[in-house]
């Protein structure tokens, strides 16, 4: 093995077993800025100008910073990059594009840590599964940009991070990551929404009936796109029974023809929401004909949410709330 394959594999193999060692369940987003703050390292976010993140160890304190002024998911990757700085034993790190993101950089250390955080938040069986939820199954399957997209948001880190750890996985090919790199992200939105969204940074997320049960993590500004088949001749209607109103707004509620259909032929019936507050709640969509009351629903679709508070809650940068309470815990103990 070269240099570069060691270090990579030290990476790989660090990852798995922190993994092992945690008891990931590989079934929701890995929640690293949990992991960073169970294992008592200080975690800030500041503006970083092009830094992505850094890392310092000094005796048996650790502090990884992340660029408050990034995306929640951007922030998540890099934080999972300076944490493999923390259990690969590095002393310290300043995180730029080029260390986070692209492959065959010199720097060993770098190589290692960069392998360390693709294998940690992206665990083969944690796409699998992720790619099982969105309707995506089989391993030959040739994965499209707006699924890969929705990937993306269910793991919770970026697209091009996502297609990165897709080659490493021999699941999509080096030329076609290659070409999926150079589609925009805001064309793919665009694609999954039927229009541009009105937040050009926001994401888009796309459900249609095969995908009821899931479970998301969304951030404020999002859109939920739900997009369900409907014949309205048949008298059955998708009714909307629960919005979760303190987390989402309704923006629009369309029946779409199928391009070659009839008037009162078959479509889909597309709702679109925006997240307005963090909160926890529920989509449900129940299917029934107007005049008929609860029990008699011919199907039913829903999907559970948690939308994301900010790592620093309303602060704009500092450490995280979570250690905020407990610096507040700890001097209460001692009585200052
Ligand atoms: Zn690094």
């Amino acid at each position: 093995m070269t240099p570069y394959e060691v270090a990579r594999f030290k990476g790989l193999k660090a990852a798995q077993e922190q993994h092992q060692h945690l008891g990931t369940l590989m079934q929701d987003r890995v929640a690293i800025f949990d992991v960073i703050e169970d294992a008592r390292i200080w975690l800030f976010f500041k503006p970083l100008r092009n830094l992505y993140g850094a890392y310092e160890r000094q005796g048996d304190a650790a502090g990884i910073m992340v660029n408050s002024q990034h995306p929640l998911n951007l922030q998540r990757f890099t934080a999972a990059h300076e944490y493999g700085h923390h259990v690969l034993g590095h002393l310290v790190s300043a995180d730029n594009e080029d260390h986070i993101y692209r492959d065959g950089n010199q720097k060993l250390q770098e190589v290692a840590a960069q392998a360390f955080a693709g294998e940690f938040m992206m665990p083969i069986q944690l796409v699998n599964y992720s790619l099982s939820t969105i309707g995506v199954s089989g391993q030959h399957s040739k994965l499209i940009p707006e699924q890969i997209y929705q990937l993306a948001l269910q793991l919770g880190v970026s697209y091009s991070a996502v297609l990165t750890q897709l080659v490493t996985q021999k699941k999509v090919s080096k030329e076609m990551a290659h070409r999926y790199r150079r589609m925009s992200p805001l064309g793919i939105k665009t694609s999954i929404g039927g229009k541009k969204p009105e937040y050009s940074w926001a994401n888009v997320w796309l459900f249609d009936g095969s995908q009821g049960g899931r479970k998301i993590a969304p951030q404020e500004d999002d859109e939920i796109h739900v997009a369900l088949q409907e014949t309205p001749s048949t008298g059955y209607i998708w009714e909307l029974v629960d919005s979760a109103p303190h987390v989402l707004e309704l923006i629009s509620d369309a029946f779409e023809e199928d391009v070659d259909g009839r008037v009162g032929q078959s479509g889909q019936r597309h709702f679109s929401f925006r997240v307005r507050s963090p909160g926890t709640g529920r989509i449900r969509l129940e299917m029934r004909r107007p005049w008929q009351t609860e029990g008699q629903m011919a199907m039913e679709f829903e999907i559970t949410l948690e939308a994301l508070k900010f790592p620093t809650g309303e602060l704009e940068e500092g450490i995280t709330v979570d250690q905020r309470k407990s610096i507040i815990n700890d001097y209460r103990t001692i009585g200052v």
